[in-house]
């Protein structure tokens, strides 16, 4: 009582209660909820696709429950698209993820259609932004809330303060350890029929007692870091691009989108694609001015041939800040950071060439804590692509960035977490 009591006061005097305060009263909600001995279906994890999974099961009218570690269901929403939450994309399709046949056959026909009609139905709408799906709210929590609320409306447990600690078969029904975070962490446990696994990228390894193959995980969907160059002057300036990646002398990957130069390399979502195939040693050449060719380009900064160019020439075309920059590194002879030798091109078509292909040296992908999602995670050719139910282990589902899944960045990460949610949880509720 004297907790809340101190509670109330902060909330009177205006201040917002510190993290310990909010944690303890998460805590002390989630020791509220009763689990109880025996479910139909188990969800491990309460993300994006663990909650899709419990409200479809739920209302397939199985006894649901959701065991989740952190002290509140649906936490991993609240980040997403900058704290707008790019739920989805009108641009939905299987060709844009990592193993386009497995994500294919469980999306089926129409998942755009399937993940709109799940959100419709959860009383939310939504605005398009270049092709972008956000709730009309522009708040990723409109979309934590309203799967909570459907979750809960559909007779789902949702059991918030658990880390799951072990899966093992017991006969022909699974037997789950969890902890209780509001109890010092005491362990206790609780029986399912069928369990469906959605504890997001990089924990698949917390199965290994059911012996399911797991591949290399690494983080993508981040910034690039870069060897060190003049272009470090360009920090902060955005441009719209087409960004092309080579592995040694070979093209293997571009795309038009925008790019954030950084001190330290590349950011922008035209680069966080190209970190899903990037290696230490890359090179990557940027086009700023994609719709403008060479020799138009020549018109405009040398149209005498001269060899010289004027400041502020193309400043019409690309953010003068950046036309500044690569104006004087062609004036300095700069050409990149693979030209050993100096050539005897002229400034001018030195200056040509920076615009069509601002040229960088990839290190690899930055830290991962800046990483958006996990590649890798629990083997794909280990489940029924149509249920997402594992081979070997009948009764055992997995869904979203748990399995081997990972796709390009604006809305597609969340639509599989969505779809495949969707899918193993209905298929676990029928099984
Ligand atoms: C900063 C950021 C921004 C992003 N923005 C977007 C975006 O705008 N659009 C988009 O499409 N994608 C975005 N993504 C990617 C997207 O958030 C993920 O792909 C998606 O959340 C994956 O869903 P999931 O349910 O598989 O995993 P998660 O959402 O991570 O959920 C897994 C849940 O399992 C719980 N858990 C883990 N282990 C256990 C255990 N042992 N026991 C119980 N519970 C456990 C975790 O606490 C978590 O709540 C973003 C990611 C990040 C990090």
């Amino acid at each position: 009582m004297a907790r809340v009591g101190s509670h109330a006061g902060k909330a009177r005097s205006g201040k917002r209660p510190s993290r310990a305060q909010e944690r303890e009263r998460l805590l002390a909600r989630a020791a509220e909820v009763t689990v109880d001995e025996r479910y139909d279906v188990a969800v491990i994890g309460g993300g994006a696709a663990g909650l899709a999974a419990a409200i479809s099961s739920a209302e397939a009218g199985a006894k649901t429950l959701v065991l989740e570690s952190a002290p509140e269901c649906g936490r991993s929403i609240l980040a997403t698209g900058n704290g707008r939450c790019n739920f989805s994309t009108v641009e939905l399709g299987a060709e844009r993820f990592n193993d386009p046949e497995f994500v294919g056959q469980a999306f089926g026909d129409d998942p755009l259609g399937d993940i709109l009609n799940f959100f419709r139905d959860s009383n939310m709408r939504w605005a398009l932004e270049d092709g972008r799906l956000y709730p009309l709210s522009r708040r990723a929590a409109s979309v934590r809330n309203v799967l909570l609320h459907r979750a809960r409306e559909a007779g789902a447990t949702l059991a918030p303060a658990r880390p799951v600690t072990s899966v093992e078969r017991d006969g022909k029904s699974f037997s789950l350890a969890f902890e209780q975070l509001f109890d010092e962490g005491r362990k206790t446990r609780t029986r399912a029929g069928r369990v469906v696994v959605a504890t997001g990228g990089g924990t698949a390894e917390a199965l290994g007692p059911l012996g399911l193959e797991v591949t290399e995980t690494r983080k993508v969907l981040c910034p690039i870091a870069c060897e060190d160059s003049p272009l470090a002057a360009l920090d902060g300036c955005r441009a719209q691009v087409r960004a092309q990646l080579s592995h040694g002398m070979f093209p293997c990957w571009s795309e038009r989108g925008e790019v954030l130069f950084r001190s330290y390399g590349l950011s922008g979502i035209v680069i966080f694609n190209m970190s899903r195939e990037v290696l230490a040693g890359d090179l990557v050449a940027i086009d700023l001015v994609p719709d403008v060719n060479a020799s138009e380009l020549r018109q405009m900064i040398d149209p005498l041939m001269h060899g010289d160019f004027e400041d502020g020439c193309v400043d019409g075309v690309v953010d003068p800040k950046i036309a500044s920059v690569l104006g004087s590194l062609a004036r300095s002879g700069w050409q990149g950071p693979s030209a050993e030798d100096p050539t005897d091109e002229s400034a001018s078509e030195r200056l040509i060439g920076l615009l069509k292909g601002l040229p960088f040296r990839t290190l690899g992908t930055t830290d991962a804590s800046s990483a958006q999602v996990t590649r890798g995670g629990l083997k794909n050719d280990q489940f029924d692509a149509t249920t997402l139910e594992a081979l070997r282990i009948p009764g055992l589902f997995a869904c979203g960035e748990t399995l081997d899944v990972d796709g390009a960045c604006g809305g597609y990460n969340l639509s599989w977490a969505w779809k495949s949610g969707m899918v193993a949880g209905s298929a676990a509720a029928q099984a």
